[in-house]
């Protein structure tokens, strides 16, 4: 059974075709610069060369019927005809309250959707346009939507409440959702299955550590804390996102003559390790930076790991406890130097890192010591291949 799971950005597009009777990948891909200039699908199909196709892409459902040629084309296709396609996964940001797990996409989902978009403008609508394309191209095709949000719903009213005044919560709905959360469940599931051990008896911290930055106490299976919130800008410091400051920052700013517009794309888009480096918000230009004595790239690169580290330690509190922690994304998995940044000032909960294990990259391995009594671990995260599990799961 072929499932093929979509990502739709804003104007972006991120596809795989899983067979789903061994979960290979049969073909992937990236189209970029939908709807501006410079359109181009990048399409992969392992053993085959590259195939890159430039030509304008005006809108997600031109992009999407390109993409389903490229994956029958009689060269470089994997599959006869789209009716080899048994369903589509969708990535789906915000779920809201809605949402406490993946769903079948109904007209009714459809609306649910449309109405969690006020949460989520920037992500929300882009996913239903590629959920629309795909159900006009593929109607035939059962359909899933996988929420970004729908692990964290476990959180409790402690974990997930702000302590502003209740009436806010029932009007706007404002309260933590957290984000990654597809990500968060692949790689505890997967760590439970490294540690030998059921992921019903288990405390886990996540470290999903890319672009992007979250944390997340997983007890027993189920997500009890994280650290992003309403949006995906609260929590730690990330490659341009500011992560938890001062709230009275953004009325100061504003008393300074900042728009509200101008203060949230400096938080969103010029802060984090860019804004404190000055050099990038690429991890990579940031280490290589503080390798050659740059102090404000070693002064962004500590602030992440500081942040890192103490979240952890909340986490510990959160459950009472820790058996594992998991680094994954592009920088967890990648960053020898970050992992053992962080994991220094862990001594207290008996963290002792093996540096050799530690040196070791993207793959899953267990990189503590033997007598460490919290056991580390690197677990490269796969986010498509969770949406079509949970998509084969609910079509079955
Ligand atoms: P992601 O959002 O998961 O794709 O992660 C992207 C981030 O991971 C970027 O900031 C990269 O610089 C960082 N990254 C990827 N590979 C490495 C590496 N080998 N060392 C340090 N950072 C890395």
């Amino acid at each position: 059974m072929n499932v093929l799971v979509i990502n739709c950005g804003s104007s972006s597009l991120k596809y795989q075709l899983l067979d789903m009777t061994n979960e290979e990948v049969l073909a992937k891909g990236l189209v970029e610069r939908i709807g501006i200039e410079g359109s181009i699908l990048v399409h992969e199909a392992p053993g085959q060369e590259k195939v890159k196709l430039e030509q304008p892409m005006k809108t997600h459902k031109e992009a999407l019927n390109l993409v389903m040629a490229a994956l029958v084309d009689p060269n470089h296709g994997v599959v006869k005809t789209l009716g080899e396609i048994s369903a589509v996964g969708h990535r789906a940001v915000h779920g809201a309250e809605t949402f406490s797990d993946s769903v079948v996409i109904d007209d009714a989902v459809i609306k649910s959707l449309e109405e969690c978009s006020e949460l989520a403008p920037l992500h929300n609508p882009a996913n239903l346009i590629g959920i629309n394309a795909c159900r006009e191209l593929l109607p035939n095709a059962p359909m899933v939507a996988v929420f970004d949000t729908a692990f964290h719903q476990t959180l409790p009213g402690e974990a997930f409440m702000y302590p502003l005044p209740y009436e806010l919560y029932e009007k706007f709905k404002i309260r933590k959702y957290g984000f990654h959360g597809t990500s968060h469940k692949f790689v505890s599931l997967a760590a439970a299955k490294l540690m030998g051990k059921k992921i019903e008896d288990l405390k886990l911290i996540s470290c999903h550590l890319g672009n992007g930055a979250s944390l997340c106490a997983i007890k027993n299976g189920k997500s009890v804390d994280t650290s992003m919130g309403l949006t995906p800008l609260a929590g730690l410091e990330m490659g341009t996102r500011c992560g938890d400051i001062d709230p009275a920052i953004i009325p100061f700013l504003v008393n300074k003559g900042y728009s509200v517009e101008e203060v949230d794309n400096i938080m969103n888009k010029k802060s984090g390790v860019l804004g404190v480096s000055g050099i990038s918000s690429d991890f990579r230009d940031v280490e290589s930076a503080a390798d050659k004595g740059d102090k404000r790239a070693q002064l962004a690169l500590d602030i992440f790991h500081y942040r890192v580290r103490t979240t952890i330690g909340a986490y510990v509190a959160a459950m009472d406890g820790v058996d594992g922690i998991i680094f994954t994304a592009g920088l967890g998995e990648n960053s020898t130097t970050s992992r053992a940044a962080i994991c220094s000032g862990l001594k207290y909960f008996g963290i002792v890192l093996n540096p050799v294990e530690n040196s070791k990259r993207g793959q899953a391995t267990i990189i503590s010591e033997k007598e460490s009594k919290v056991t580390v671990m690197v677990i490269p995260t796969n986010e498509e291949l969770m949406i079509a599990r949970d998509t084969l799961a609910l079509v079955k």
